[in-house]
């Protein structure tokens, strides 16, 4: 073989196996496979919190119906509001990092991408916890995020069904119509803290319970795929960005 066709394949080669490499880095959790169960099950996940008012009532709702959900919480209102976070923790549901001041990270240096990301951790350890999931501020990620993300041994966290109600004066009614349909076992359902969707829970909540679903946190969700398959979940690629 002449020399410069070898040279060829081999830079062929060594661009394959990094492509194959990066490709860990590209994959998010979206949902979760737990067929095998007798019971079926479902994720609630929380952004943006903690929120003064608001988070003790989810809390509050969710015990009355046995549920445990996981918070993708801020660091910088964690901070100013600690106290709502332990009474999270202290009820046995799953703290995840959703950055330290919710800016778009894919805006940022890698620099400040991984203050965003670390002071979070950092802020959390106080209260004895050590976060393994990672939610993105608005969603958008890049390849040094999700390269950070590794580093840090967090797990990039979406969801398979968006309850829209970010925004303020959202309609009950239309919440419910979103998370009463098509929802199914492994699903990862994304949520905020906010007044309509407390509302809508307490309708949702008691329906999801009559059609058989237990509420589990992202972490719970993961861990009864593995008892499931007997090996790693297997990560979903994030389709509807
Ligand atoms: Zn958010």
């Amino acid at each position: 073989m002449k020399v410069w066709l070898r040279v060829f394949l081999l830079q062929v080669m060594v661009i394959v196996i990094a492509c194959s490499g990066s490709a860990i880095a590209e994959e998010v959790l979206t949902h979760v496979k737990v067929k095998g169960h007798s019971s079926k099950f479902i994720a609630l996940t929380f952004d943006d919190g903690p929120v003064q008012g608001i988070t003790p009532q989810f809390l509050s709702l969710l015990e009355k119906y046995q549920a445990k959900a996981t918070f993708f919480s801020v660091g910088k209102k964690v901070k100013q509001h600690s106290d709502i976070t332990k009474l999270v923790i202290a009820a046995g549901h799953e703290i995840g990092n959703h950055s330290w001041s919710h800016k778009n990270l894919v805006e940022l240096t890698t620099d400040q991408q991984k203050l965003e990301i670390q002071q979070f951790q950092q802020q959390v350890k106080s209260l004895g916890i050590k976060p393994t999931l990672f939610r993105a501020p608005f969603l958008k990620k890049s390849d040094s995020v999700k390269q950070l993300l590794i580093d840090n041994q967090l797990l990039l966290v979406s969801a398979s069904v968006m309850a829209k109600d970010a925004k303020k004066n959202v309609a009950v009614s239309a919440i419910v119509k979103k998370l009463s349909a098509d929802i199914k076992s492994g699903d990862i359902i994304l949520m905020h803290e906010r007044q309509h969707t407390l509302n809508a829970l307490k309708i949702l909540l008691p329906l999801w319970q009559e059609h058989g679903y237990q509420f589990v946190t992202v972490s719970q969700l993961i861990a009864l795929s593995k008892v499931t398959e007997g090996k790693s979940f297997k990560f979903e690629r994030l389709n509807f960005l």
